[in-house]
């Protein structure tokens, strides 16, 4: 693919040269998910209905920039149907993870706190598709973000079939239990079907706008 652009980053310029390289489309949605399929095909399917939604609606898609599991699916099927891909993958996992070279931007980082750092640097938006501990993690990260005030970026959990349902049931626990407090809500929405993804993102975006990178690195 004649668009693709593979940045091998070095640790001195890493962060400079990829946020001075910003993705194609105006708005990106980061999308966590397993780099496996998981036992239930409605994932995939959840996986590659967003893919397909991302390109229609002219939304790139950032990701960890794997060929594999439901990562590989919604990278291909955004792909497939004209959307524009970033991969974002920390060198250490590029034969592991068999990196995606087929997209449109490729960064390879240093490290997995860089990966993570430009991940929601490059994002609007987050998604949490069926996953692992990797995807739980980056959910989590992103939740604790939102609840801290770092950033009013949508946050969005995909509970296809009630994958997320024991997640989103501990977090009632810890609310009742008062770990989570009353004003210190963590703002996110969730949706049962693939298909009601962007439409959450864009209703998130239009109630919510989104501090400008800057603002939001200065805080941290
Ligand atoms: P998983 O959901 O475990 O299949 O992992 C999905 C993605 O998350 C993979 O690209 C992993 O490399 C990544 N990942 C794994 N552990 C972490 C972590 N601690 N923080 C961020 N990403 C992770």
């Amino acid at each position: 693919m004649s668009k693709k652009r593979v940045n091998g980053l070095s640790r001195k310029t890493s962060l400079a040269t990829a946020l001075a390289t910003p993705a194609k489309s105006a708005r990106n949605i980061c999308v966590y998910c397993g780099s496996g399929l998981g036992l239930n095909p409605a994932y995939r399917a959840a996986a590659r209905t967003l893919g397909e939604t991302l390109a229609k609606s002219g939304i790139g898609l950032v990701y960890g920039g794997g060929s594999l599991g439901l990562m590989g699916e919604v990278a291909r099927a955004t792909l497939d149907s004209g959307g524009y891909v970033t991969g974002i993958i920390p060198g250490f996992l590029t034969e592991k993870e068999k990196m995606m070279r087929d997209v449109d931007e490729v960064i390879v980082t240093i490290d997995m706190h860089e990966r993570k750092r430009l991940m929601f640097e490059r994002s609007d938006a987050f998604v949490a598709l069926p996953g692992g501990v990797g995807t739980l993690e980056e959910l989590v990260e992103q939740l604790t973000w939102v609840q801290l005030g770092r950033h009013t970026k949508p946050v969005v959990v995909a509970n296809i079939d009630n994958f997320w349902t024991p997640f989103l049931n501990l977090l009632t626990h810890m609310k009742s239990d008062t770990f989570i407090r009353a004003g210190l809500d963590v703002r996110f929405s969730v949706v049962d079907d693939a298909a009601k993804i962007i439409p959450a993102v864009v209703s998130a975006w239009n109630n919510h706008a989104a501090p400008a990178d800057a603002a939001v690195l200065a805080k941290f």
